[in-house]
């Protein structure tokens, strides 16, 4: 399996886009890897996990397919993470001819691959209320995810728990995905980990461990962790035998003013056994 990092900040980007503080001017300076947009993932060769506002800049600066997605699974609902106004562009009239008459206008003048979108109840309420009269013209569907309840979706499964990061009146999903024999954790905007959702994780074995470093080396919180969080769940999930021999434990979604450029921060959490993500960078497991 490859899972692309499309994005590895948090939600005010690395650097913070109105921010001058040292690590931010630093990450304008240098560029490259010390730049983050928000935090998405492409899981090879046809899922997205989660849709901010520059999924299409950065899928056109890796190389990822985006355009032909057949599943999003989305986190949360915050705009960092999920932005269904993108949808909007894939509607097209079932009538068009193709190719389109000049005199005709719209999003989208071709075939699209259909696509089916995942998430909690705020996710679903913002895409039926963004594009839920043209479902059908974009070839979307929506569908709730239950936490805890096993779901099948083409080559792969995939079961979702409650993070401990407020979305409205629910809460961010942690997804741990299995395909092609492969398991792995894709856990941003979970906090420290509800007992419930834990007994879940723990049921699995994973290749690949990816977790918010939020606030890096900062102080946590109730919603976010930083690396000494990380470092914890590192020793808990290998006390736990969670980890496969040589499974990458992997940070992203990165707050910048707490954390070194990627540059000067990668190799001191690389001590640790944490590889920092950056937008770019492919796993492969
Ligand atoms: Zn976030
Ligand atoms: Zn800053
Ligand atoms: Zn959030």
């Amino acid at each position: 399996m490859k899972l692309t990092f499309l994005g590895t900040s948090a939600g005010e980007q690395y650097p913070g886009f109105w921010c001058r503080c040292e690590y931010c001017d630093k990450a304008r300076q240098l560029g490259g890897r010390n730049l983050r947009k928000n935090s998405c993932a492409w899981l090879d060769p046809d899922t997205l996990i989660d849709f901010p506002p520059e999924i299409f800049m950065q899928a056109e600066r890796f190389g990822i397919p985006v355009v032909d997605a057949r599943t999003i699974l989305i986190t949360h609902s915050h705009q960092d993470h999920f932005y269904p106004n993108l949808f909007h562009w894939r509607a097209m009239r079932p009538d068009i001819p193709l190719p389109p008459p000049h005199t005709i206008g719209g999003p989208r003048f071709s075939p699209v691959v259909p696509l089916r979108v995942y998430g909690n109840q705020q996710v679903c309420d913002a895409v039926l209320a963004r594009v839920g009269d043209r479902l059908e013209l974009c070839a979307m569907e929506v569908h709730q995810v239950e936490p805890f309840r096993e779901i099948e979706e083409g080559a792969m499964r995939f079961v979702a728990v409650p993070g401990n990061h407020a979305d409205g009146d629910g809460h961010a999903l942690t997804y741990i995905i299995q395909r092609e024999g492969k398991t792995f954790l894709y856990a941003l905007d979970t906090g420290w980990f509800l007992p419930e959702s834990y007994a879940e994780i723990a049921r699995h074995r994973y290749d690949l461990v990816v977790i918010e470093g939020t606030f890096g080396f900062g102080v946590d919180s109730e919603q976010h962790m930083n690396f000494r969080k990380l470092e914890e769940v590192r020793r808990l999930f290998e006390k736990d035998g969670l980890l496969k021999p040589g499974a990458p434990f992997v940070a992203s979604h990165i707050c910048p003013h707490f954390t070194p450029v990627h540059d000067e921060a990668a190799p001191l959490v690389a001590e640790k056994g944490i590889t920092l993500a950056y937008d770019g960078m492919t796993v492969e497991f």
